[in-house]
């Protein structure tokens, strides 16, 4: 089983309105994060194959030309990359330049993900961006002249006040762009943040369902199809580091808050670093713990698996639970696969459990009943 590595670049411009990730404005403590994260490396096993690496954030795109592709080069050293290997980086649309996505490429990183949020200015204000979508059709166009395929747009739903009909013409213009990638988040406002403490309209809830239902039927007008309940892929774009997460396959998290997970003599670890960018630089050339680590069991896994791998369209492959767990997942859970059947919640095939529609928007009542 290989394992993907996420990296965490925890600055950006500015913060955005919305935003509880662990990140901060871009400051004089970027080389040394840099220097933190080579260094991490080699706390991980040397020579690990690794299939996918993700530079999230944050916003990767802030820091110099030639940050990304030291990682990536460090990251080589360290461990086994693939040849066909995913390297995704993000980038706002604001801080790219066609130096930047020159620069990239030619590192090796090969796919995309801007966080674009939403095709209307107003919105685009609300959430504190720091983008117009004029701004982001350039950045897109870079990219396609920098040589990157693959592309992701991330857009938010269910803004205070959106109606279905605003949040579908803001997919219209996304999808018009030609991307081959959609996460589609329904925004969600965090306490703390200053969002939070506007007199905003009351988000409804139907209209969340509403509008992620017309995401399903409007990406599909574009080639797009949902195999995850918030992302939406054209044939062959799914995003494979994503799929990691999704079927619970192991990854190394590095970086200030990054998380990660793996089996280590035997057991499966849960590992969170430190979230505060200082007690990070701290741990990693000083003294002080760098990551909590949690260790989990094995119907506690087992778990995990049933609902990360429910969140795709695919559904649980019951061949690789299997060979995972030595447990034949239509035996042990007969109970609950009979009952979210009955009730028209998902199916069941000689390979696969999955959720239909319905079940993916109740998940966590289908899930309920694999607690037992
Ligand atoms: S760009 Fe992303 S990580 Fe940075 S402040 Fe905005 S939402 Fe948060």
């Amino acid at each position: 089983m290989n394992t993907a590595l996420y990296i965490h670049i925890p600055f950006c411009r500015q913060k955005c309105s919305y935003c509880s990730f662990v990140s901060a404005p871009l400051d004089k403590r970027a080389p040394a994060v840099i220097a933190a994260l080579k260094q991490e490396m080699c706390l991980y096993p040397k020579n690990t194959k690794i299939d996918t690496v993700f530079f999230g954030g944050g916003t990767p795109s802030v820091l110099e030309n030639n940050a990304l592709p030291q990682l990536l080069a460090a990251a080589r050293e360290r461990f086994i990359l693939s040849e066909n290997s995913e390297i995704t980086a993000e980038a706002n649309p604001e801080s790219v330049t066609p130096a930047l996505l020159a620069a990239w490429r030619a590192a090796g990183i090969n796919r995309l993900s801007f966080g674009v949020q939403s095709a209307n200015d107003e919105n685009l204000r609300l959430l504190g961006r720091l983008h117009t979508f004029v701004e982001a059709k350039k950045a897109i166009r870079y990219a396609r002249e920098a040589g990157f395929e693959h592309i992701n747009a991330d857009l938010i739903y269910n803004l205070p006040g959106q109606s279905t009909a605003a949040f579908e013409a803001d997919l219209h213009a996304l999808l018009a762009l030609g991307i081959d990638h959609l996460s589609c988040y329904a925004l969600s406002i965090e306490e703390g943040t200053p969002l939070a403490e506007m007199p905003l309209p009351i988000q409804d809830e139907d209209i969340a369902v509403e509008q992620w239902m017309s995401a399903g039927r409007i990406c599909a007008q574009y080639g797009l199809h949902r195999y995850e309940v918030s992302n939406y892929a054209k044939p062959g774009a799914q995003c494979r580091h994503n799929l990691h997460y999704w079927h619970n396959d192991p990854y190394f998290g590095l970086g200030p808050a990054a998380h990660g997970a793996r089996r280590a003599n035997g057991c499966w670890l849960r590992t969170a670093n430190v979230p505060d960018i200082n007690a990070y630089l701290q741990a990693v050339f000083g003294e002080g713990t760098l990551s909590q680590s949690t260790q989990i069991g094995r119907e506690e896994e087992q778990f995990e698996s049933i609902m990360l791998e429910t969140r795709t369209t695919e559904g649980l492959r019951l061949a690789a639970f299997e060979a995972r767990y030595g447990v034949r997942f239509t035996e042990r859970y007969k109970t609950a696969i009979d009952c979210a059947c009955a009730q028209g919640l998902a199916t069941l095939s000689n390979t696969h459990f999955a959720l239909t529609e319905r079940g993916l928007l109740l998940q966590n009542r289908v899930l309920l009943s694999f607690m037992d």
